[in-house]
Formats: C-alpha cells, sequence, structure tokens
C-alpha cells in the first residue's frame, strides 16, 4: 500500500508538473528566438552579451528538464531503516569540494551521542539535503558557514537543523519558497525545494523555513524516528 500510494502521489506531482514544464521552457525558447535574431545584425560587441544571455537561457532549459527527468524516472524506492546521521555526513563529504570552492564551511554535529534511525528511501532523504546544501552555498556567494544540528524531539521525533549566513529570503517571499519554478535564480529552477518538500511529507516529516535579508536562512526539518 505504501509503495501504490508512493506512486500515486509521484504520478500527480508528474502530470502537474508536466504543464508547468511546458510553460516555463517556452519562456527562455521565445527569447532564445528573439536574441538569435537580433544577433545576425547586431555591432559584434553587443553579440557577446547577447550570447551570454542566450547561454543563461539554455543553461535554465537544461537545468527544468534535468530536474524533471530525475523527479519523473520511475525509481524504485526502496525503504529501509537508516541511521540518518550517516546519510547527511554522507551528503555533507560529497558537497565539501563544492564548499571548498565556495569558501564555505560546513559543520555538521548531532546533540546526543546516539544513532538515530529513519525509515525511508535513501536517495530520496540524499536529494533533500543535496537540494538544501546547493541552495544554501548558492546563498553564500563570497563564502560563509553551514551548521547542521541534528537532535531529539520527543521518544520518537528528530530535528534537523540546517542554517546558513546567506543572503536570506525576503519576507514577502517566503509563502512561495516550495512552489513549482519559484526561483530568484537567473539560472534557478525552482524545483528543488518543492521536492525536498513532497520527499520529507512522504517520510511522515514537516519542514519550516525561516529567513532574514542579509543574515541567514534556517531549515528545520522532523521524520519519524523508529526505536
Ligand atoms: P532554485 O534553487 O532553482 O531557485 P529552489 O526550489 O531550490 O529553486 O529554491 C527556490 C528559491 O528559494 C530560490 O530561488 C531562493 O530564492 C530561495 N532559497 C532557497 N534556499 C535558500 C537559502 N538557503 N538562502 C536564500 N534563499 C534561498
Ligand atoms: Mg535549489
Amino acid at each position: 500500500a505504501e509503495e501504490l500510494l508512493r506512486q500515486s502521489e509521484k504520478l500527480s506531482v508528474v502530470g502537474q508538473l508536466a504543464a508547468g514544464i511546458a510553460h516555463e521552457i517556452r519562456n527562455p525558447l521565445t527569447s532564445l528566438v528573439g536574441f538569435l535574431q537580433l544577433i545576425r545584425s547586431a555591432p559584434p560587441q553587443k553579440r557577446l552579451e547577447y550570447a551570454d544571455i542566450m547561454l543563461a537561457e539554455l543553461n535554465r532549459i537544461n537545468g527544468i528538464v534535468n530536474e524533471f527527468m530525475l523527479i519523473s524516472k520511475p525509481q524504485s524506492s526502496k525503504i529501509e531503516v537508516k541511521n540518518i546521521s550517516d546519510i547527511i555526513s554522507n551528503v555533507v563529504s560529497l558537497l565539501q569540494p563544492q564548499a571548498l570552492l565556495h569558501n564555505v564551511e560546513i559543520q555538521f554535529e548531532s546533540i546526543e551521542d546516539t544513532v538515530y534511525r529513519v525509515k525511508g528511501d535513501e536517495g530520496q532523504l540524499k536529494q533533500v539535503f543535496i537540494n538544501l546544501l546547493k541552495n544554501s552555498l548558492e546563498a553564500m556567494p563570497t563564502g560563509g558557514k553551514i551548521d547542521i544540528v541534528l537532535q531529539r524531539l520527543g521518544k520518537r521525533r528528530i530535528s534537523i537543523r540546517l542554517k546558513d549566513n546567506g543572503v536570506g529570503v525576503a519576507e514577502e517571499l517566503l509563502p512561495r519558497l516550495g512552489d513549482p519554478f519559484f526561483t530568484t535564480k537567473e539560472e534557478g529552477t525552482g524545483l528543488g525545494l518543492m521536492v525536498c518538500c513532497r520527499i520529507i511529507e512522504a517520510h511522515q516529516g514537516s519542514i519550516r523555513i525561516q529567513s532574514k535579508v542579509g543574515e541567514g536562512t534556517a531549515i528545520e526539518i522532523e521524520l519519524p524516528c523508529v526505536l
């Protein structure tokens, strides 16, 4: 039943997204056609500028298609009991090179000296932390710090708090985070947080975002844990 539920949930996301995808791709395509026409008669110094804009539009289309394929790929979800600390450490090591490159320090600590076991799909849970850490890295163009804290919340629940000191999000935009295609980035897809929310929901968890412009962003995830 769990698997069926998961599949139908996935199907509805894919269906919902398909219409949006067509729409989202049409805009950059229209702009590409426009700039291609312009570039034919543009002076040489303008051509470079147009080429850069076109490249950004193409990267955006590429990003949307890639994320869509990730979401719609019929991956067999494997439900296992896993140590959540291992999953997070794994993702942190995976993104360490990128963090170094961006001058960002990632710190991960578990408050209690206990193993927290979570029932779920390891690949999907990893995807959540990859998406969140990538957002934090992108929010800190001149470097900074990301703190991840794992902690117990009552008997059967844990909290994972991920805090960065990046650019933050304006208060009026907070409610739109996680909406499909909502992005403030030139080459963003606006699908990362939506995927995170879907995955955490499917794991009977919750996700909350707090943010302040110029100070940073904190994301708190709650998940059930098994004894
Ligand atoms: P994308 O990263 O492609 O823009 P996401 O769904 O991952 O799409 O994020 C949506 C938007 O939420 C981002 O464009 C950004 O404005 C905001 N956001 C998400 N995480 C952070 C963060 N850690 N710091 C600042 N802004 C963030
Ligand atoms: Mg993102």
